[in-house]
């Protein structure tokens, strides 16, 4: 064990370079080792591809005793432990993948301190067995990585997780460092709060990507807009084009392909050798363009991939910081893109509705969705609504689309009285198509059928096309000015707020609508 200062910090360098292979510690990793080492609690919030492992890692090095990681990812366990092998680093899991000797195995092991770390999952931490054999063991420290999974409100609630803070009770002199990349100040204080961390220094780094240009555009043929993309911006580029389903992915894949573009496929319907065989050709060759479900990514580290595009929505902002944040973690430019329109937001909705969750759970889902499509529907830096979103005040950043081509936006009040009222004749029981055809006029079988002819709205939005007045509704939706029923075929209807709009007192700031073609096609970034 090393008491001083200055031998503590030179002992933590030799070991990142002659163990780990790298130069420098980044940002704060120097201060976190540090202070872990020591003994002292952390608390820290860094995110994805930060570099959050060597923080616990090196210091379980530093101190006597096996370090104990507690994760709830058990599948990626494996490679961890797999990784740490590779430079010599005495590691090993428990967790329910396990036979019952392979348990005992690793027990063994630890109590005869043959162990450097070892990854635990909660439920199998806070089992009688493993809290007697943690007794007995020298412990260097207890990691708990992604640390907001104690928190209720989290998009990743484990109940295992709030009956961590017995680790404190238990070993109260065994420093702990809980690591998260979700850094809300309420998930912070939850953090703290239930894992008993008051004590605890915090380290909180910038969850700001300077070198990610995000850009979001106007949905009309996503997958045409994609290829211009590609073709315009990053050809022969390795990126990630993530898609809502498996039955997409496999077609943009095709597509792509058909277009001269080396395309991939990735998800969970795959069989799994074919699925590691097209992430290890990813991981390895040149340009390949990564076609996912969000079950792509996960520990995945490519210094290179130059773009990461969205065709559907995500489910929310930490969903999407953490899938674009994939891309140029080498440093060097690279580009968030993503498509989305109306049907996105109807189809996510209907998602959370139809799911079999907990009326908390799709209260929360609702409440995240709604984020993400605020931040679709701003009239300001992309950047700045992202950060302040992670509790971190910004500027303008001058590297997002509305920074570059800063949207005009126009007083909508007559605009969305025309919408709303629309909807308000037709009784909320119709859809966004319906609602739409009338605003036209567009005499259709279901408009006669309805005697839609009638209403006094029939053409009052004649001047606008089809896409023009969705991307209207959408903003409406962003704003709660609109709500959709799922219970009644994705009906329409009006809130409190809406009627304000109605009778003339509120006004609605909206976007100017631009082409979706125009809005892709910005020079190449140099
Ligand atoms: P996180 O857990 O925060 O998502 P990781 O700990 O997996 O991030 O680290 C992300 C990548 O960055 C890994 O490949 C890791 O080896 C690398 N990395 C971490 N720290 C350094 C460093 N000081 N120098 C170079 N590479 C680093
Ligand atoms: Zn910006």
């Amino acid at each position: 064990q090393f008491s001083d200062t200055a031998n503590t910090a030179g002992q933590a360098l030799h070991l990142l370079q002659t163990v780990f292979g790298y130069p420098a510690f980044r940002s704060q990793q120097a201060q976190i080792v540090e202070h872990v080492a020591h003994g002292g609690d952390a608390l820290v919030l860094m995110p994805t591809g930060g570099g959050k492992s060597l923080c616990y890692q090196i210091p379980a090095l530093i101190r006597s005793g096996v370090g104990i990681v507690v994760s709830p990812l058990i599948a990626l366990m494996q490679d961890q432990v797999d990784a740490l092998a590779e430079v010599g680093v005495r590691a090993a899991f428990l967790n329910s993948t396990q036979s019952f000797d392979e348990i005992l195995a690793v027990e063994k092991k630890m109590r005869e301190g043959e162990l450097d770390l070892v990854y635990i999952a909660p439920e199998r931490l806070l089992t009688q067995r493993c809290l007697e054999l943690l007794e007995i063991v020298e412990i260097a420290l207890f990691a708990i990585d992604e640390a907001h999974c104690v928190s209720q409100w989290g998009h990743d609630f484990r109940p295992e997780y709030i009956r961590l803070s017995l680790l404190h009770e238990r070993f109260p002199r065994v420093p702990r460092i809980a690591l998260t990349a979700t850094a809300d100040q309420q998930t912070r204080d939850e953090i703290i709060h239930r894992l008993q961390l008051g004590n605890a220094l915090q380290f909180v780094s910038s969850f700001d990507r300077p070198n990610i240009r995000y850009q979001i555009v106007e949905k009309a043929n996503g997958r045409k807009q994609l290829l211009d993309f590609i073709q315009a911006q990053h050809n022969g580029d390795a990126g990630i084009v993530y898609c809502l389903s498996r039955k997409k992915v496999e077609e943009t894949a095709d597509f792509l392909n058909e277009h001269g573009i080396t395309a991939l496929p990735y998800h969970a319907g795959m069989e799994l050798t074919e699925r590691s065989r097209n992430q290890a050709r990813f991981l390895r060759e040149d340009g390949i363009v990564m076609c996912a479900t969000i079950a792509f990514g996960m520990g995945i580290d490519k210094p290179d991939v130059r773009f990461v595009a969205h065709l559907d929505l995500p489910k929310s902002i930490e969903g999407y910081y953490q899938e674009t944040g994939r891309a140029g973690r080498d440093g060097a430019t690279a580009n968030a893109w993503m498509a989305y329109g109306l049907q996105d937001v109807v189809q996510q909705r209907r998602m959370i509705d139809e799911s079999d969750a907990n009326e908390t759970y799709k209260r929360v889902q609702g409440v995240k969705l709604d984020a993400i499509l605020a931040l679709c529907e701003t009239l300001q830096c992309r950047r700045m609504h992202i950060l302040e979103y992670f509790g971190q005040p910004s500027a303008p950043c001058g590297n997002c689309d509305t920074c570059l081509h800063p949207p005009t936006s126009f007083d909508g009040s007559v605009a969305a009285q025309k919408i709303l009222s629309t909807i308000y004749r037709v009784d909320q029981r119709f859809a966004a198509g319906h609602v739409i055809d009338i605003l036209r006029g567009i005499d259709t079988e279901r408009v006669q059928q309805w005697r839609h002819t009638q209403l006094s709205t029939f053409g009052i939005g004649a001047e606008k096309s089809e896409a023009e007045w969705r991307a209207l509704l959408r903003q409406l939706i962003a704003q709660g000015l609109v709500t959709v029923d799922y219970d009644n075929y994705s009906a329409l209807i009006l809130t409190e707020q809406s009627r304000a709009v109605l009778r003339g007192e509120l006004k609605v700031q909206l976007r100017q609508y631009k082409k979706a073609d125009k809005a892709v096609r910005h020079k190449r970034q140099s």
